[in-house]
């Protein structure tokens, strides 16, 4: 597969946000952090396009405008003030996260900025209320080696993260502003990268070396991967959002297959001589009146709701539309997927696919004589109202020229099953702007000084002395890591390392919760003092380590005190009487198991005593009881 990748020469580089748990946001002094508070206000804007310096509106941004989305706005109170609803001007930027950004510009052995300057990105899907997103470089051109790799890293920004849509519903977009404003660092790779395998292992060290810097907020959604793949003769294709590692090669290899057919369907095009000028020539003509009878339900909607069926010829696009580009999607897919984005139109039908979806083979005949169809050509319908006719049909023929060249320049997103689809066209380079209401920070010698006695870390150094000191395997070690848990494990391995091995205690950090969210139980409030708290009462003999899971589980999912928890579990340890008590109770009342093989015998009635008192009793203390009285009793 390597070979694959690399006789195509497939170039890949990732653009990694990270959120920062700063003690307050970027532009203001509210907690970062999201919240399930329901306290708060809600307002509505309406976003315009605003022209940039240069006079130019951008495309991406005209078009949301275009579309008349209206924005509710809910702000709750406690993680939110007057810079997130744009009332007030930004305040002096978190020095902290600039810091961050600076520590790790250094580990980079990047160029850092002499003064840091905040500029204004242009954002209209509303997920700011200004309407645009602040970010400033702080470092340019630096480097990393990994397995003998060197691995180039192009810029650092530290930007404002936007807010989070929690509804959309008909023209109305809902945003919470709680994330509106968290800091973010932003790191850009060279398209270094060669392989899926190869992206994942870069993100990971990336990641790594943020986890190091102690700042790094953790959980869903903390961390957002937008990846520019291209392959030879291909144009770079942005794709935004992946948000797991597991996504990342799967996006990869998706738009890797993806560009490989777009190119050959180039090649297939040229061959059949298309140029731009014999698609520009084909006009949209009207077909209704060929289909006004088609037993085609969608067509029949169309035409009842008033609308009109037209047809377009595709010169030589025979066989291509119908063609799989990745997985299961065509390129007439594609072609859907931008008229969709342009008019909101549900569909299209194309001659690959036809007769079929109720339109006969009389009906395709027709249209085809109709549309005047050679050999090696295509045609596409789409029904729709008459006034978007134009639009799509231009949009139709953008498309198709653009397959000439193969893979077109645009944005795309990207799913969790790894595929992509259309997002939107790439934005102009009109869009950064100064941000007048912060002055420009000098990054000065003291700055400079603080932050190199303050050097990052080598992961790699952490991990490893993690796993030398405490006797944890390495994959362990990474885990912890990886989790952001080497100062809980630290913590609970100092304290309680006579008692628990290292390999138990990672156990409880990590295997516990992965398995309580099995059983679909929330564990964010799982914190180090509930952990310690449980494991002293292992230590105080109250119970047996092996009900630490159940404890932690009621505990959790009822939230009562662990002392509540242990009562409700019937937990309270027993005293050995108690069991001695009852081993001779079996001994005395089952015939049957004492006819057995003594081992067997001796096997069976641990078996039962372990059964009633389980977790309340050491293991070791039932094995001596019972051998001990099974010689008394002979
Ligand atoms: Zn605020």
């Amino acid at each position: 597969m390597k070979d694959v990748y690399r006789k195509y020469k497939l170039k890949v580089g990732l653009e990694i946000h990270f959120q920062l748990n700063t003690m307050r946001k970027l532009f203001c002094h509210c907690p970062v952090g999201l919240t399930h508070e329901t306290r708060g206000f809600k307002f509505e804007r309406r976003l315009r396009p605003t022209q940039s310096e240069l006079g130019q509106v951008d495309p991406a941004a005209y078009f949301e405008f275009q579309k008349g989305v209206k924005i509710i706005y809910y702000a709750p109170e406690d993680y939110t003030c007057l810079v997130e609803t744009d009332e007030e001007p930004p305040h002096t930027p978190c020095m902290d996260a600039i810091k961050v950004a600076l520590r790790v510009a250094r580990f980079f052995n990047m160029n850092i900025v002499d003064e840091i300057h905040f500029m204004r990105k242009v954002v209209i899907d509303g997920s700011n209320t200004t309407g645009f997103q602040r970010t400033a470089l702080i470092a340019l051109n630096g480097f990393f080696t990994l397995d003998n790799k060197r691995y180039g890293i192009q810029s650092i920004c530290v930007e404002e993260e936007a807010a989070r849509i929690v509804e959309k519903k008909g023209n109305y977009v809902t945003y919470l502003l709680d994330r509106l404003g968290i800091p973010l660092i932003e790191i850009s790779t060279s398209p270094d990268i060669e392989s899926p395998e190869e992206a994942v292992k870069v993100a990971e060290y990336i990641g790594r070396v943020l986890q190091a810097t102690g700042y790094r907020r953790r959980g869903l959604g903390t961390i957002r991967q937008d990846i520019n793949i291209s392959i030879m003769d291909g144009t770079v294709v942005e794709v935004k959002g992946v948000q797991k590692l597991e996504t990342l090669a799967e996006v990869i290899k998706y738009e890797f297959e993806r560009q490989v057919n777009l190119l050959k369907i180039a090649e297939v095009l040229k061959n059949r001589g298309v140029d731009a000028d014999s698609i520009d020539r084909e006009k949209h003509v009207d077909i209704t009146s060929i289909l006004k009878a088609s037993s085609s339900k969608i067509i029949r909607r169309v035409i009842d709701k008033g609308g009109r069926v037209y047809g377009l010829k595709l010169p030589g696009f025979k066989d291509l539309l119908g063609f799989k580009v990745a997985r299961d999607k065509t390129l007439g897919k594609e072609f859907a997927e931008r008229i969709r984005f342009w008019t909101g139109v549900g569909g299209l039908f194309h001659s690959d696919e036809l007769p079929g979806y109720g339109i006969s083979k009389d009906e395709v005949d027709r249209i085809s004589k109709e549309l005047d169809l050679g050999d090696h050509d295509a045609f596409i319908i789409i029904g729709l109202d008459p006034g978007l006719a134009e639009l799509a049909f231009n949009k139709i023929k953008e498309r198709a020229k653009e397959a000439l060249n193969g893979v077109p320049y645009e944005t795309r997103g990207a799913l969790e099953d790894g595929s992509t689809y259309y997002m939107r066209p790439r934005p102009g380079m009109a869009r950064m702007y100064p941000e007048t209401d912060i002055p420009p920070i000098y990054v000065s010698p003291e700055i400079i000084k603080e932050i190199e006695s303050n050097p990052i870390q080598d992961p790699e150094s952490i991990i490893r002395g993690i796993a030398d000191k405490t006797g944890l395997n390495l994959d362990k070690a990474y885990q912890i890591f990886d989790e952001g848990l080497v100062d809980i494990f630290n913590k609970l391995y100092n304290k309680f390392r006579k008692r628990f091995s290292s390999g138990f205690l990672a156990s409880v950090l990590l295997d516990y919760p992965k398995a309580l969210e099995g059983e679909g139980i929330d564990t964010s409030s799982l914190t180090y003092e509930l952990i310690e708290e449980i494991l002293n009462g292992v230590m105080n003999g109250l119970y047996e380590k092996e009900s630490i899971y159940d404890i932690m589980k009621i505990v959790l999912s009822e939230g009562i005190s662990v002392e509540k928890a242990v009562d409700k579990l019937k937990l309270k340890k027993i005293e050995l009487e108690e069991v001695r008590k009852y081993v001779y109770e079996i001994i005395s009342s089952r015939e049957d198991i004492m006819k057995m093989p003594p081992d067997i015998r001796r096997k069976r009635i641990i078996g039962i005593v372990m059964s009633k008192y389980r977790g309340r009793v050491n293991p070791k203390d039932v094995i001596n009881i019972v051998e001990e009285a099974l010689k008394n009793g002979l």
